[in-house]
């Protein structure tokens, strides 16, 4: 199916602030090949690929994001998507070092801050790799319970500009296995987690990847987005997590109407780590 071009508002265009290329380990496409799919889609974007701090000396993963950086620089000559450029930093909580080392590396547009492992004794692999059907019901509550906790303790403490994906362990447990996860069980620590990012004036992610898959939600879900705002929260940044092309902003249509059914009329992206507005009605 040809890309269809959408649009924020009439002339103005949504800048896609969480995107991958084969800078990532898991990227599939690369910075042109995503380029060319936001082109079509008449969306900007932000390159922010991988550094999880675990990895971070584990072979040379500091090179690619600086490669990134300077082929998105290139790209930008050319006519095209506008793309900013920065960085998806996983895990800064483990190493301070690594993490002020990649904020240090270049000049970044934005730096999202995420969780993909927990550290949840003898699970501390990446949640997507792990096979949580063999987890007694006490210890997924413990795994998730620990995934809230890092995930505070990175809003409270990490230096990042957009908190990522939060709920992501659901994906898995409820679309990848189907295990029944009870929605209201964290949600005073999502609240908790709401009221850091408000205070400390930084962006929470509506990310869109899970649309149309068998967890079919935005992340966080509606509910949270929707306390979020009754919190008074109203920076919010729309990524499609996109690791291919053909996902380049995903969903951002009906993302949207969510968002304007919520009572939000504005989106934000980053550039040079400033937040900037625009409109969504
Ligand atoms: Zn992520
Ligand atoms: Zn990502």
């Amino acid at each position: 199916m040809k890309p269809r071009p959408v649009f924020a508002a009439p002339g103005v265009r949504f800048v896609d602030t969480h995107t991958h290329s084969t800078y990532s380990h898991d990227g599939k496409s690369s910075l042109a090949e995503m380029r060319a799919a936001m082109s079509a889609r008449g969306v900007d974007f932000a390159v922010t690929d991988h550094f999880d701090t675990e990895l971070a000396w584990d072979g040379d993963r500091f090179s690619p994001i600086l490669r990134a950086a300077e082929e998105a620089e290139r790209l930008n000559r050319t006519p095209g998507a506008h793309i900013y450029h920065g960085v998806e930093i996983g895990e800064a909580i483990w190493n301070d070092t690594a993490a002020d080392r990649i904020l240090s590396l270049c000049r970044h547009d934005v730096v999202i801050g995420s969780i993909h492992s927990v550290r949840y004794p003898g699970w501390m692999q990446p949640f997507s790799l792990i096979d949580f059907r063999n987890f007694p019901a006490e210890k997924l509550d413990g795994y998730l319970s620990q995934y809230f906790t890092d995930l505070a303790e990175t809003a409270e403490t990490a230096d990042y500009d957009i908190l990522a994906h939060l709920t992501v362990p659901y994906r898995y447990l409820i679309g990848k296995f189907g295990l029944a996860v009870s929605p209201e069980r964290f949600l005073p620590e999502i609240s908790a987690i709401l009221d850091t990012v408000i205070r400390r004036g930084k962006a929470l992610e509506v990310n869109t990847s899970c649309l149309g898959s068998a967890y079919d939600v935005l992340m966080p879900d509606e509910r949270i987005l929707r306390l979020y705002r009754e919190k008074g929260g109203r920076r919010l940044t729309i990524g499609s997590d996109a690791h291919l092309a053909e996902n380049a902003a995903h969903a951002f249509e009906s993302a949207k109407n969510v968002l304007l059914s919520i009572g939000f009329s504005e989106l934000t992206y980053y550039e040079n780590r400033r937040p900037i507005a625009y409109p969504i009605a």
